[in-house]
């Protein structure tokens, strides 16, 4: 039985939240992690992040400067730099290669991939300026700071209603835009019956002044006051790697997502991914999670192969 010579025990690609909990548990089982991450986690965009227990109205970039920091602490390397792209490497047991942007390579006996999404915005003017701040995403994650002000959701293409709903239970000043598209009769009579208004009319823009944002503009001219904006944006998965490494997906609403068990396993033997590359849930704690399961799913699946080496050894 041969095994390949690797440098690292697991290489995790993507250094957030998911990514650095699976390393913390490597880096506690005794094993030689290499995270290798490019900066650009998802919140970045954000001031603060909330409903992360402990760490509640934190700026998001903090959480991770500590998560570095922790690793310290243990057999774990951090790395600048993108990976380009990764292959398999030859053997009996699960190998994986992979270079960086740089031309440097690296090699693993597992690998995580946990690089998380790019959220991409409707096509509508002032829009994206905004996003972080005065437009926002998730109830979960900034519905709280905006109670009782008056907020504007701008329907996605399904005209699915449920952010609209999920704000009034904050506010009682809802305006649900469609954006120029007809609400279905039952979409319509769930909104009126709790105070939700129905702006139909085509939206041209969001306006903001001095950083904040002001309210909707409508194509007409009309322009309709708002202290914050809630949109759904498309989720593109940077899954470039798990696809080079040819990891099955599934087609989602329209979104090519990476199949991975509970424990982070995707079809390719040794290849496991978790956080927002595999899932657009919106929240850190879920994100950790999936990296610390996927942590010590690796820990196992390494076990399993140095039981197996260390028996064919005795010969
Ligand atoms: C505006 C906004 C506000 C949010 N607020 C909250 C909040 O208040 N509370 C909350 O719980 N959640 C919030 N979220 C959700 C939260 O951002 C995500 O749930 C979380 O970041 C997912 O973690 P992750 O580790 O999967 O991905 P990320 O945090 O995105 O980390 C992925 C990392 O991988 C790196 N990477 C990607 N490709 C490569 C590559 N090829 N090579 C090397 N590195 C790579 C990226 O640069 C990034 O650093 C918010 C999201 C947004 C958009």
């Amino acid at each position: 039985m041969t095994t390949p010579r690797t440098e690292w025990d697991v290489i995790v690609v993507g250094g957030g939240s998911a990514g650095l909990s699976a390393a913390l548990i490597l880096g506690r089982s005794r094993r030689r992690a290499l995270v290798i991450d490019d900066d650009h986690p998802r919140n970045a965009v954000a001031a603060h992040m909330h409903g992360v227990l402990g760490r509640d109205h934190t700026p998001p970039l903090d959480l991770l400067a500590a998560g570095r920091a922790e690793l310290t602490r243990y057999d774990v390397a951090v790395e600048s730099g993108a990976v380009a792209s990764a292959a398999l490497v030859d053997g009996d047991e699960p190998g994986f290669e992979v270079v960086l942007d740089s031309g440097e390579r690296h090699t693993a006996r597992r690998m995580l991939v946990a690089t998380g999404l790019v959220d991409e915005l409707p096509d509508i003017p002032g829009l994206a300026e905004q996003f972080g701040r005065g437009v926002v995403l998730c109830p979960y994650c900034d519905g709280w700071e905006v109670r009782d002000r008056r907020v504007a959701v701008i329907a996605a293409a399904t005209l699915d209603t449920f952010q609209a709903q999920l704000m009034r239970q904050l506010t009682t000043e809802v305006v649900f835009h469609t954006n120029g598209a007809t609400l279905p009769d039952r979409a319509r009579t769930e909104l009126e019956a709790r105070g939700i208004a129905i702006e139909e009319r085509e939206v041209a823009g969001v306006d903001a002044e001095g950083g904040a944002v002001r309210g909707i503009r409508l194509a007409d001219g009309t322009a309709n006051p708002a202290d914050v904006v809630f949109v759904a944006s498309r989720p593109a998965p940077r899954n470039a790697v798990l696809r080079d490494l040819r990891a099955r997906t599934m087609r989602h609403s329209g979104v090519d997502w990476v199949l991975v068990d509970d424990d982070g396993r995707t079809s390719v033997r040794g290849l496991y991914a978790a956080g927002n590359v595999v899932s657009a849930k919106s929240s850190v704690p879920w994100a950790m999670a999936s990296g610390s399961q996927a942590g010590i799913a690796i820990n196992a699946d390494l076990i399993d192969e140095d039981v197996r080496l260390a028996v064919a050894a005795r010969g």
